[in-house]
């Protein structure tokens, strides 16, 4: 196995748009849980309220960069979810996924090597056909599914911790999902919702509640033990090219 200190999978958590009000939610349970966490951010909009017509989350302040940093001093990281979060094309590339990059990077003062697709994976031919010119080291999607260890970082799957799915699998949340199958293999779990809140989901598809994102934890917890690595995604990352490097 790549990993280090002798574990044997990984596991991380990561909320696309980088809502503030994670911060009265999420975090706690993190902190509790020993698990950091991962913010995806739309690059012309941080620190004011979300600005996304249609979205869910539209009109919810996003986190400011001295919050930020104060997440990243708790061993949080961030990636790059676009300039605007419109659709990637390989037309708007240029702008939705290099342009960006340094748009948030300037904004944040903080290296960003980690592009995550906004929307869904519709835009990954964009993505992919501009992540050199970025100098991205890895884009997320959302392929449900556990990351193998010689996985490509230029496609890496996410699993969602939702509260239900669209039709027509209405899969429920199960905490235990693909755990089992990320200690067989020896992978990575990169799960995936936006701003879990007390007794509620924001959007059933897209969220779980706080409830279970701390059962979530618990069972990462209990079931992983020592054997679990629980990483920030640019951590995984940059572990993973240093070793493939040597
Ligand atoms: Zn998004």
């Amino acid at each position: 196995m790549p990993w280090p200190h002798g574990k044997r999978w990984v596991y991380s958590m990561t909320y696309d748009e980088g809502c503030a009000a994670l911060l009265d939610n999420a975090v706690p349970v993190h902190r509790r849980h020993g698990i950091p966490g991962h913010v995806a951010l739309v690059a012309s909009q941080v620190g004011v309220p979300r600005n996304v017509p249609g979205s869910s989350y539209d009109g919810m302040m996003i986190l400011s960069k001295e919050q930020i940093h104060a997440l990243r001093a708790e061993g949080w990281g961030v990636s790059c979810h676009s300039l605007t979060h419109a659709g990637v094309t390989v037309e708007n590339g240029p702008t939705e996924v290099v342009q960006s990059r340094r748009v948030l990077e300037a904004a944040l003062d903080l290296p960003v090597p980690i592009f995550c697709i906004p929307g869904n994976n519709d835009g990954y031919p964009g993505a992919r056909a501009f992540a050199a010119e970025a100098s991205y080291q890895a884009i997320l999607g959302i392929w449900d599914r556990v990351n193998a260890p010689d996985a490509d970082l230029l496609c890496l799957g996410r699993v969602p911790i939702h509260v239900e799915y669209p039709p027509p699998f209405y899969s429920v949340f199960d905490p235990y999902k693909r755990i089992h199958q990320a200690i067989d293999m020896g992978g990575w779990i990169i799960d995936y919702c936006h701003c879990p809140l007390p007794g509620r989901a924001i959007h059933p598809w897209k969220d779980c509640t706080l409830e279970q994102l701390d059962e979530r934890f618990a069972t990462v917890r209990r079931v992983g033990g020592d054997d679990v690595w629980l990483a920030e995604p640019n951590d995984v990352v940059a572990h993973l090219l240093a070793e493939r490097a040597e």
